[in-house]
């Protein structure tokens, strides 16, 4: 039986000498197939399953296996060969997406993330922190973990006066300072800016949500929160998300090589 899907390709990995397993997140859901012969030089299929890429598949099916028959690409969100702290990240963001995707109703949410934030990042015109955070707020509320805003969770407070919140992340909601209790690895100081962003970032509709401008230092801030808070609630690390930390802290001239290497694979 044969069908036509459309999809973001999430992974590609090499399996024998010329055929590649790929995984792609579809509205209905993840898909794995083998694209047989895609690593031969005359492949026609191999720009359509390339990592990042949104195409269209014609997937044979036999038994429970898939087979490519054609992949067509139809936009393109990070290209291979862009700087190696965008590539990190986007790699990142698919390891989550394959993660998060248990179903087609998670499925149709988190590939649309996933895609914005994949189209955001490919302009490389905003802080790569800043998206990847943005993109973890807003991933956990698709996911139903979406922090309780509104007034301390304790009091009943608007935090009208207050200049530092806590964030408590097993709970996903923030206590004002008179509620704050003493030292808690599970809390978080954070600024009222930074509470604001997080409080933006998950409220704003897709096309809005990543247009924020902050100081470096609010951003570190926001940063560290999103990504403790994320990792809290997915219960879980994620090796890609400790190689783009390992590659931003590389010099540029490191940095510029392995682009130049990548080109050449
Ligand atoms: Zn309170």
């Amino acid at each position: 039986m044969e069908k036509k899907v459309k999809g973001l390709v999430l992974r590609s990995t090499q399996y024998g000498d010329y055929d590649k397993l790929v995984t792609v997140l579809t509205e209905e859901g993840k898909l794995f197939f083998k694209a047989r012969g895609i690593r031969s030089i005359t492949s026609k299929n191999a720009a359509g399953c390339a990592p990042f890429v949104f195409s269209e598949f014609q997937i044979e099916q036999r038994g429970d296996k898939n087979y490519l028959k054609r992949a067509q690409p139809l936009f393109t969100t990070v290209r291979q060969g862009c700087d190696v702290v965008t590539l990190a990240l986007a790699s990142f963001m698919c390891e989550v997406a394959e993660d998060a995707a248990l179903d087609a109703e998670t499925g149709k949410s988190v590939l649309k993330i996933v895609m914005n934030a994949l189209f955001i990042l490919a302009k490389e015109d905003r802080p790569a922190d800043l998206v990847c955070s943005v993109f973890e707020f807003r991933l956990l509320a698709s996911l139903g973990q979406m922090p309780l805003f509104d007034a301390c969770a304790r009091c009943g407070s608007a935090f009208d006066d207050d200049e530092i919140l806590y964030m408590r992340l097993g709970e996903g909601d923030f206590i004002c300072p008179a509620c704050f209790t003493g030292r808690d690895e599970n809390v978080r100081r954070i600024s009222r800016d930074v509470y604001y962003l997080a409080r933006r970032s998950v409220s704003a509709p897709e096309k809005e949500a990543y247009a924020l401008k902050m100081p470096p230092a609010v951003l570190k801030e926001f940063a560290q929160l999103a990504e403790r808070y994320f990792l809290f609630q997915m219960e879980r690390n994620y090796n890609s998300l400790k190689f783009y930390h390992e590659v931003k802290r590389l010099p540029e001239d490191v940095k510029k090589e392995i682009e130049k290497k990548d080109d050449t694979v």
